[in-house]
């Protein structure tokens, strides 16, 4: 074949064609049958080619394949919100629609500083953010500041917006002192933030953004029980919007459609992306709650914003067929089973592990962090590039896994993490294998190293 036309992001490496996906499994020109263990990057929450989804988006394409929302509404998008506000039990009132992660994250940053703005609420000087350091909140240029995702942040420092700081995430594994509990950990990192509001000054700050279970940048990390009601406090103190970014970690990923349903808090506005539309469309979202929306209300009454593919009809048909087919066959209760026993049998064969330093994660969620020396947490020497080896390795015939590995921990760049994230309506059986085969996916790459 001549040389690809595509710019992928190895330009030297085309990556293997894949021809077709069936339930768990992606097929490969060359004939790899690959078991998808994270759907892509946690995406994939019903698998490939779902019948039902295909047909919904079918029947809309057949129907109407495209309308501005300037000037028109459709039937999918109407009903998806109405089905995604509902499943907040009415906590959110509005849902905004576009077409990735990073735009919700846009938009929740526009919206936020539009909300100081009105006439109803005005406090223009609230032009700054707070995020947290090693966290993703997507790869344009406001949603990319927001993130501290070192290696992806580096080469662009100089065009991010100087109006975003970051202080610790909630990491236990990384960044808990020695016998310090729960409440002494979510005190300090309590103290962090306030102090952080203190810095910028209180009244400058428009909002508090992180992820519930962080993804992309450090390999599934939940909080301490507790840790995000202590922040929200914090945000309400000082009167500014805390936001929770569910792109990778809602939509069901965890055991609950919405993951701050575990953390006894409602986050002002929440993103969320992958687990909507499951990777048939391209879909994300921002749900909006009551006191942004009712200040927009009473004053200018518009959120002056848009994209030309916003609530683009096929995306939300397939995602209604996504979320459809999530409630018909109870898929989120079937997320918290097999959730159980992947965790059983990742500490069951990983645990003793001499370089697996931690496994962490919720429902369909979890992480594995390597290390060099178990007792010192020291990382591999990132050089080495141990995750991508990992990643690659999967990919050979004898295993045919995909493995969503990265590297980055609480404290930079350096650590390497694994991501796994099978479908929701995975079964018994392709979770024990995708634990088989990734414990001898690492012994034949650590076997290597050797
Ligand atoms: N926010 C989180 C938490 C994510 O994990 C991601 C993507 O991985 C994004 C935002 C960005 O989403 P997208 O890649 O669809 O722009």
């Amino acid at each position: 074949m001549s040389p690809s036309a595509v710019l992928h992001r190895q330009l030297h490496q085309a990556p293997t064609l894949a021809l077709s996906g069936e339930g768990s499994y992606i097929t490969l020109e060359d004939g790899r049958r690959i078991l998808d263990a994270t759907g892509g990057a946690a995406v994939s929450c019903l698998g490939h080619s779902n019948a039902e989804v295909r047909q919904a988006m079918i029947d809309q394409i057949n129907q109407l394949s495209y309308c501005h929302t300037a000037y028109f509404s459709t039937k999918p998008f109407e009903e998806l919100a109405s089905l995604l506000i509902e499943s907040t039990g009415e906590k959110m009132s509005k849902v905004y629609i576009v077409s990735s992660g990073s735009e919700a994250m846009e938009a929740a940053m526009k919206l936020s500083r539009q909300f100081y703005l009105e006439k109803a609420n005005p406090e223009p000087q609230r032009t700054k953010f707070i995020a947290r350091k090693q966290s993703y909140h997507g790869i344009t240029i406001g949603s990319l500041s927001m993130g501290g995702h070192k290696f992806r942040r580096e080469l662009f420092e100089p065009i991010l917006l100087p109006n975003v700081s970051h202080v610790s995430p909630c990491n236990p594994y990384r960044n808990r002192k020695d016998g310090e509990s729960n409440e002494e950990y979510i005190a300090r990192l309590a103290d962090e933030l306030d102090a952080e509001f203190q810095r910028l000054g209180p009244e400058t700050v428009c909002a508090f953004v992180a992820e519930p279970v962080v993804g992309a940048a450090m390999g599934c990390v939940p909080s301490v029980p507790g840790y995000f009601k202590a922040m929200k406090a914090i945000c309400e103190k000082y009167g500014a919007l805390f936001i929770l970014d569910e792109v990778m970690s809602g939509m069901g990923r965890c055991g609950t459609l919405h993951a701050w349903e575990q953390e006894d808090v409602v986050p002002d506005m929440q993103t969320i992306g992958k687990g909507l539309g499951g990777g048939y469309a391209p879909i994300a979202g921002l749900l909006i709650g009551d006191k942004v929306i009712k200040t927009l209300e009473e004053s200018t009454g518009s959120f002056r914003h848009g994209h030309t593919y916003q609530g683009h009809p096929v995306s939300c048909a397939a995602a209604l067929a996504v979320q459809r087919v999530i409630q018909e066959e109870n898929l989120v209760e079937n997320v918290r089973a097999m959730g159980v026993l992947f965790e059983e049998e990742l500490r069951k064969r990983l645990s003793d592990h001499p370089h697996v330093g931690d496994i962490r994660g919720k429902g369909l969620f979890w992480g594995i962090e390597l290390v060099r020396d178990k007792t010192t947490k020291e990382p591999f020497d990132p050089n080495l590039q141990l995750a991508f080896k990992i990643q690659d390795k999967g990919l050979e015939a004898k295993y045919s896994i995909s493995l969503y590995c990265g590297q980055g921990t609480a404290d930079g760049i350096a650590g390497d993490h694994i991501l796994l994230a099978p479908p929701y309506n995975t079964t018994r059986e392709e979770i024990v294998r995708i634990v088989e085969v990734l414990q001898a996916v690492l012994e034949d790459v650590f076997g290597e190293l050797k």
